[in-house]
């Protein structure tokens, strides 16, 4: 068995992109493949999606959308981040296109014009856009603080302010959505959404994937390497945080925070066999412990996956689903990763 073996179900993502295109009604779907796809591979999950529909790919760095170029010529590429020193020229030898925030533009680049509406952070104001000549930009965007949250009012004043702004470049391509505002308000939508964490089958809103049609793409295994009994008042692990109260069996994990199975995952259930059972003790760099029933050395543990979902994990730790899938190690020196297609 593996000691940490990460499986990407490309079937589950071209659901997932599937889902979303129609959900959006006219509007083009550009897959959001920043950060390594959110941890899942940015080749494969690129691929997947643009076969399954989308029409163009996000990245946040010029050097993530002059690594994908090779392999999908032709293709818009479009940089969400700021381009530091230098990454112009990779951003132009690569053919990509660049959001920009200030009214300097790089040359030779096809620009899209970010306007802050409201998320006080990248982008320029109001203002600052409307003294922008309309013939220098291919695209007009804004990014949304709150689509994912219950109250869609601030939302709707970033939507109000947005559109405001990109009527004055009737020719440039219009998106501002990401997946939380694609899959639930629909007056964001205008001409493209940016969906990463959707097509992934992560929920935007922390809750269950399955109540949004979205699958989870991907899943997380290790195994039992080693299982020992804890005699009443003995310990696992580093600081000695949990201690046996009476006889306990406990199964050794080689997988650790070193692979992205963050150390405030104490406590927090996995699945052995099936089974849900608690992380026991303290997660160290390359290991845990985990409760065992009748089950013991050998047997199959799953980190993610079969409805034990990274939005759980994300919840015991107080982060995001994104959090804990572009933390996830996939370094083949630390972990097998496997790619499914159907
Ligand atoms: C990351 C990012 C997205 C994708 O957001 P999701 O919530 O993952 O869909 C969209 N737009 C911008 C500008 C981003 O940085």
């Amino acid at each position: 068995m593996r000691r940490s073996e990460i499986t990407i179900d490309l079937a589950a993502l071209k659901k997932n992109a599937a889902r979303l295109a129609a959900a959006v009604g006219g509007a083009e779907l550009w897959a959001v493949v920043k950060a390594d796809a959110y941890g899942h591979g940015a080749v494969d999950c690129a691929r997947a999606a643009l076969e399954a529909g989308a029409r163009a790919l996000c990245v946040a760095t010029a050097q993530e959308g002059a690594a994908l170029r090779p392999g999908f010529p032709g293709v818009r590429i479009l940089v969400l981040g700021p381009l530091a020193e230098g990454e112009e020229q990779i951003a132009r030898a690569a053919g990509l296109e660049v959001a920009v925030s200030s009214p300097r533009f790089p040359d030779g680049l096809p620009v899209h014009l970010k306007v802050d509406s409201g998320m006080g952070r990248f982008g320029m104001s109001a203002e600052e856009a409307a003294a922008v000549d309309p013939e220098h930009v291919v695209g007009v965007m804004s990014h949304l603080a709150t689509a994912d949250e219950a109250d869609p009012s601030f939302a709707r004043e970033q939507t109000k302010r947005f559109a405001q702004v990109a009527e004055r470049f009737p020719a440039a391509v219009k998106h501002l959505a990401n997946s939380a505002a694609a899959l639930r308000l629909p007056e964001t939508r205008f001409d493209a959404v940016r969906c990463g964490v959707a097509l992934y089958g992560l929920s935007p809103f922390g809750d269950d994937p399955a109540e949004h049609g979205l699958d989870p793409v991907l899943r997380w295994d290790s195994y039992v390497a080693a299982e020992r009994t804890l005699a009443p008042g003995e310990s696992t692990g580093y600081g000695r945080r949990f201690v046996a109260r009476e006889a306990t069996k406990v199964g050794l994990v080689p997988v650790g925070y070193g692979d992205g199975f963050r150390r405030g995952l104490t406590g927090a259930e996995v699945l052995v066999a099936g089974a849900r059972k608690r992380v026991l003790g303290t997660v160290s760099m390359d290991s845990f412990a985990v409760e065992l029933g009748p089950s013991g050395a050998g047997e199959p543990v799953t980190l993610i996956g079969d409805g034990l979902l990274a939005e759980e994990h994300a919840r015991h730790l107080g982060t995001l689903n994104y959090e804990i899938t572009c933390g996830i190690v996939s370094d083949p020196a630390r972990a097998d990763r496997r790619v499914r297609d159907g």
